[in-house]
């Protein structure tokens, strides 16, 4: 299954992928936390990496 990784050194916090999924993302301390890694199929995940201003989300298979 196709799981999101957010790169913390890339991430700033800027709340796009929160928005778009909130059952995914979570902002804590300024970063995006991955809290729900196996809810992608709610939404589009491969649209949210897009969106992410410093492609800080990429995805591992597992
Ligand atoms: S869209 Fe990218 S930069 Fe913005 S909070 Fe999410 S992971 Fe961080």
């Amino acid at each position: 299954m196709k799981k999101p990784v957010v790169d913390f050194d890339l991430c700033i916090g800027c709340g796009s992928c929160i928005e778009l999924c909130p059952e995914v993302f979570e902002l804590r301390d300024e970063k995006a936390w991955v809290i729900g890694e196996d809810k992608c199929s709610t939404c589009d995940c491969q649209e949210v990496a897009d969106i992410c201003p410093t492609e800080a989300i990429t995805f591992s298979e597992e």
